[in-house]
């Protein structure tokens, strides 16, 4: 996988000190990014982030105001929309109503001049990926709307571009189509190996897809780097919460050693050992993910680091999992998730309502936060 070591690569997307306003409104500020080949890289963020005003420049359709876009070492400032080596995936896919699923995707290579041979070729193949060759005389009113996404996909892989650029490709379906076309679509964009830059505010959706994905948020990415390092390693609060769910305590340094930094909450010391450099003394917030947190009952109070006593205020069965909101003295919820795994052998092993419980994680699932 290139972008894992792109060690001496050169990055397929250069993005330097790009920005874009519309008025006096800043939408894209300032924003670095390299993007290698072979990536499927995720834009995640809330609406306005300026997710689509990004993918628009990179497309060629918005002109920044400064900064600079590099496809495959190439300047694109002066490269209009038609010209560059990307091709776009609408939302809405726009394709042709009146044409066949084949019409339709070879359309674009009519247009380009290519001959009818490699045409016919061309789709032929595309059809297989995406598995739609039963389905290629139809129209697209006569097609699911899973059937469509992956004409719309065929179409704009079929041009064969450097990159392809795709807006909320899967905003159009159900949820459960939704969640399944998901996978599909990160197979698809491994076996043909083109580099995928990919819009969406859903943060599940990202997480399954991406290579690497950029969290943004007004115009600024906020972290950037796999699903995992973002879900195991935010930097932020704005992070730890955006991408699954966290229990934040607000606190200071108090010990910085070769093996962890000490951190003092209103609720509890904390421990961390997620190697990074702090200041003593300096203000940051402790996360803690609600799955990574043991529950017990207890009626003995916490006697030490990474431990809080408190009372169990709401249950919520998911069935796979419960949900326990457990007020502190403080009077904070810290929310825990813990699985249903085994029927308690009897109900007074079941924790509810009103039991006093003991909260408890190892130190290598506390998250720094320095913002
Ligand atoms: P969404 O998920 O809602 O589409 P987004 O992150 O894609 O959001 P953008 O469409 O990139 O957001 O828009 C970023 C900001 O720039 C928004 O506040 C939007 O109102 C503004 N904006 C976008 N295009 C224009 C325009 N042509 N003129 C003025 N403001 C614009």
């Amino acid at each position: 996988t290139p972008w894992l070591d792109p060690a001496g690569q050169k990055p397929l997307v250069q993005i330097k000190g790009l920005t874009k306003s519309f008025g006096a409104f800043t939408a894209i500020d300032n924003i670095d990014l390299d993007i290698y080949q072979g990536e499927l890289f995720c834009l995640l963020g809330g609406s306005g982030c300026g997710k689509s005003t990004l993918l628009r420049m990179l497309a060629g359709f918005e002109t920044p105001n400064g900064g600079e876009i590099l496809i495959d070492g190439v300047d694109m400032a002066h490269v209009p929309a038609y010209e560059r080596p990307t091709n776009m995936m609408f939302q809405s896919y726009a394709l042709f109503p009146h044409m066949t699923v084949e019409k339709n995707i070879a359309f674009g290579l009519q247009q380009d001049g290519v001959g009818k041979s490699e045409i016919k070729d061309r789709v032929h193949d595309i059809l297989t990926l995406v598995e739609l060759q039963d389905y290629k005389k139809r129209k697209p009113q006569q097609l699911s709307g899973g059937q469509r996404q992956r004409v719309a996909l065929a179409r704009a892989l079929v041009k064969q571009p450097k990159l392809l650029l795709l807006d909320e490709p899967l905003a159009a379906l159900d949820k459960k189509l939704r969640k399944q076309t998901q996978f599909e679509l990160a197979n698809i964009q491994e076996q043909v190996g083109v580099t995928f830059i990919v819009v969406t505010h859903d943060q599940e959706e990202a997480m399954t897809l991406s290579t690497r994905m950029a969290v943004m948020d007004a115009g600024r990415f906020k972290q950037i780097g796999t699903p995992t390092e973002i879900y195991e390693f935010p930097d932020s609060r704005f992070v730890a919460d955006f991408i699954g769910s966290a229990n934040i305590f607000e606190g200071r340094v108090v010990e910085d050693s070769a093996d962890h930094i000490l951190v003092t909450t209103e609720a509890c010391d904390v421990f961390i050992d997620h190697g990074q450099s702090v200041k003593i003394d300096s203000r940051i917030w402790v996360g803690l993910r609600p799955e990574k947190i043991r529950i017990e009952k207890s009626e003995a109070a916490a006697s030490g680091p990474n431990q809080i006593s408190g009372i169990v205020d709401d249950v919520g069965y998911l069935g796979e999992t419960s949900i326990y909101k457990v007020k502190l003295e403080s009077g904070q919820i810290v929310d825990v998730a813990a699985p249903n795994q085994m029927r308690p052998s009897s109900n007074s092993d079941r924790i509810t309502w009103d039991d006093k419980v003991l909260l408890s994680w190892e130190p290598s699932n506390a998250m720094l936060l320095s913002s």
